[in-house]
């Protein structure tokens, strides 16, 4: 991944932050004026202090292009002392260094979504649009998450997707809940319509799995929809 050129960096205020569960932090920020992205882009952030400026890292805008704020959602990860970590202590008036917008994930047209844990973002850009643009008739959303506990925005999924919105566990053990891995049972059941899109995003494992799993069911290359 290729970071942004210094000075291009865009210095920009962070308005306000609320933890959306115990381990995903949500950033909302000014946005610079003209700041224009698609739904699924993301870029590099950097934290604007004392060295933390030269620590980049991929997050993507969760807000529609049209909002007056920008949106990250983080999941941070506290065991070691990176970006994220440090994340976890930034708070209203401090302020990132945002590159140029970038990415893959961008909607081609109605399909299936297939999330493992943060890999939720980009989905949740393009979902909102769509849900903005009463368009989101004949997309289904499948969220993978380790337990109940990591899910969020979960009122709002709901609200946007019904029946359409399908959350999976892989460590819940708990009665009730579906407790393993998305795999190829699942997708026979759940894919009525391999000529659809195919939306991936999550850990690199979740992705060549389900991607190997779905071309062998008939799914074409092309139909498949993930960060590169
Ligand atoms: C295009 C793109 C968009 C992304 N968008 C988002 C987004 O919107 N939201 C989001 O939350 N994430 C997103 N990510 C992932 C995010 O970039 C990473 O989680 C982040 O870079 C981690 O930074 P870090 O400095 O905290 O961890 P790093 O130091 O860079 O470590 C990277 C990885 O190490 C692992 N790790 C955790 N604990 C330990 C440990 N104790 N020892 C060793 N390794 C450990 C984690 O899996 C972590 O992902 C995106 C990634 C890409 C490529």
């Amino acid at each position: 991944m290729t970071g942004a050129d210094p000075a291009q960096r865009l210095r920009v205020e962070v308005l306000g932050t609320e933890f959306l569960n115990a381990g995903v932090k949500r950033f909302t920020l000014r946005k610079p004026k003209g700041f224009a992205f698609t739904p699924g882009q993301g870029c590099m952030v950097a934290l604007d202090q004392e060295g933390w400026r030269d620590q980049e890292r991929p997050f993507t805008f969760t807000a529609l292009p049209s909002a007056r704020r920008l949106e990250l959602i983080v999941k941070l990860y506290p065991d070691h002392h990176g970006v994220t970590w440090r994340l976890g202590t930034v708070g209203k008036g401090e302020h990132f260094l945002l590159g140029r917008p970038f990415g893959t994930i961008a909607y081609k047209g109605p399909g299936m979504f297939f999330a493992g844990g943060a890999g939720i973002t980009p989905f949740l850009a393009i979902l909102r649009q769509l849900h903005r643009d009463k368009a989101l008739k004949g997309h289904t959303l499948v969220w993978s998450n380790r337990t109940a506990a990591d899910v969020f925005l979960d009122a709002e999924l709901g609200r946007m997707l019904h029946k359409h919105y399908l959350k999976t566990f892989t460590r819940e053990n708990v009665i009730g809940f579906r407790d393993r891995r998305i795999d190829r049972e699942d997708l026979v059941d759940l894919v009525r319509d391999f000529s659809q899109r195919f939306y991936l995003c999550g850990p690199q494992a979740f992705v060549e799995d389900l991607k190997a799993i779905l071309l062998d069911l008939g799914a074409t290359a092309d139909s498949l929809v993930f960060e590169t």
